[in-house]
């Protein structure tokens, strides 16, 4: 039967927000109908103008809130907070961490039926701002002056802004300083529609544990006019830089970054640490952006794979290997598997700069890889997965399911997914155990987990 569409365009309604969507707009139902609101909170009663009505929802704009939710923070309505991608900014922090531990929950017991597992109240940070320790902002150019900031979405229009509510504060003092100082020196930005131009993007990046600060100036042109004189002037400005790079990308394209690197000023690489394990950043490699909550998370992980020093692991989708490296510090062996070789290459090194030499990492698919590692009889005691939102392959899971590990360690960003591959171990000889809501990314809707099973019969 065809669905009725109960609202239509420029109808004037009063309707309950029962929920956020992935963007965090609002979500309310008339008549199961869902209707997306930009800036309404679940619990919250207001009156909304339908915009947009498709065949399956519709979009509205809040006109009058009737009833506040009390978790509401009243927010100036720049750009920036409407734009800057911290989708839950209008949202106080004790409601954000309520509304991502309802959405594991819920995930959990709907999707997964998981209705006996110890679910743990989310693990916050005590300051959820100035966290992130890498920014990558456009620069443009505005009645003659240099502007950096964000693009408005579904456009090319840079909103100019140095002043993220997230990053770290020696972030946005770097970025707002290499800006003023290509600004001062008349470096032009590049021309997106006319492919001209110099300075395309300005990257910061920062080992909070180190204090060392990395600049990547990313141009169309090889030619970086003014070179020395930048140099010398962001070294005086910015003591901490410890690396000064110009990226050259004369490509017609989005992506950000090109293939040439060349070292300006200092090292080509900047240097952190996650607990004691060392970890090197070069301007293309991935590296976990909350470097607070990613200890608090990896720690999770030592607790939940209970390590003896005994123990084989294999760390599926493990990126530059940080969880691989960190629970080496208690394994017998570890096995990473990632498919992206250049972080494979990062993994490696990062071994190498650790002095861990009892792993092992092989560039593929997990859901190949480990597979042909059980035919060459690996056993693995613990597997940790931490796959991408989409979840594990099925077939990875049917390998994990043979080749019985002790214990399994799911790092999640997407509870849904997480629900349904915990359903299947748990359909097949495994047990979850304890599950733990770790908020990584503190005014966005993003939501990390990682959860602990065993194979049933043996020991937690
Ligand atoms: N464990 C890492 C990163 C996990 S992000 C950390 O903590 O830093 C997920 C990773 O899975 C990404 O690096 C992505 O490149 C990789 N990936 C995606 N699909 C994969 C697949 N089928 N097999 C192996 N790795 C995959």
């Amino acid at each position: 039967m065809k669905q009725q569409i109960p609202v239509k365009k420029n109808d004037y309604i009063d309707v309950d927000f029962i929920d956020l969507t992935h963007e965090g707009q609002g979500v309310a139902k008339i008549n199961s109908f869902p209707i997306f609101v930009p800036g309404g909170l679940p619990g919250e009663r207001a009156q909304i103008k339908v915009l947009n009505v498709k065949k399956n929802y519709g979009y509205g704009k809040l006109i009058e809130m009737k009833e506040r939710s009390p978790y509401r923070i009243d927010i100036p309505k720049t750009e920036i907070n409407k734009y800057g991608g911290c989708q839950l900014q209008h949202m106080s922090y004790e409601g954000q961490l309520q509304f991502k531990q309802n959405r594991v929950t819920q995930a959990l017991t709907r999707i997964g039926k998981l209705t006996d597992v110890q679910i743990h109240p989310i693990i916050g940070m005590d300051e959820p701002f100035h966290y992130r320790n890498k920014a990558q902002v456009p620069v443009g150019e505005k009645d003659g002056r240099l502007i950096s900031g964000f693009y408005k979405p579904r456009t090319h229009e840079i909103i100019d802004t140095d002043e993220s509510v997230i990053q770290i504060e020696a972030i946005n003092e770097a970025i707002r300083v290499v800006k003023r100082i290509c600004d001062e020196l008349g470096i032009e930005a590049y021309h997106e529609e006319k492919h001209t131009g110099v300075l395309r993007n300005i990257m910061a990046r920062f080992g909070k544990q180190t204090d060392e600060l990395m600049i990547v100036l990313i141009t169309k042109t090889e030619k970086l006019p003014h070179r020395q004189e930048i140099i010398d002037r962001i070294v005086t400005a910015l003591p901490n830089v410890k690396s000064i790079v110009q990226n050259i990308n004369s490509k017609r394209t989005n992506v950000i970054l090109g293939d040439i690197t060349t070292v300006l000023w200092g090292s080509d690489v900047i240097y952190d640490y996650i607990g004691d394990v060392k970890f090197m950043i070069s301007p293309l490699s991935f590296y976990q952006v909350n470097p607070v909550q990613t200890k608090v998370l990896y720690d999770k992980a030592l607790e939940y794979a209970n390590l003896t020093g005994e123990e084989i692991v294999i760390d599926a989708y493990c990126g530059i290997g940080t969880i691989s490296l960190f629970l080496a510090q208690k394994a017998k062996k570890v096995y990473g598997v990632e498919v992206v070789p250049d972080a494979i290459e990062d993994a490696k090194k990062n071994a190498e700069l650790n002095g861990i030499h009892h792993v092992e990492f092989a560039v593929g698919e997990a859901e190949t890889v480990i597979p042909n590692w059980a035919k060459e009889g690996i056993h693995a005691d613990v597997i940790v997965v931490d796959p991408p939102r989409k979840g594990c392959a099925e077939t990875l899971l049917e390998t994990i399911i043979e080749m019985k590990p002790k214990r399994v360690v799911y790092v999640s960003c997407n509870p849904a997914t997480l629900a349904r591959d915990l359903q299947i171990l748990e359909n097949n000889g495994f047990k979850t155990i304890e599950v733990q809501p770790v908020d990584m990314f503190p005014q966005t809707m993003h939501v990390e987990v990682i959860v602990k099973l065993v194979l049933k019969g043996t020991a937690v």
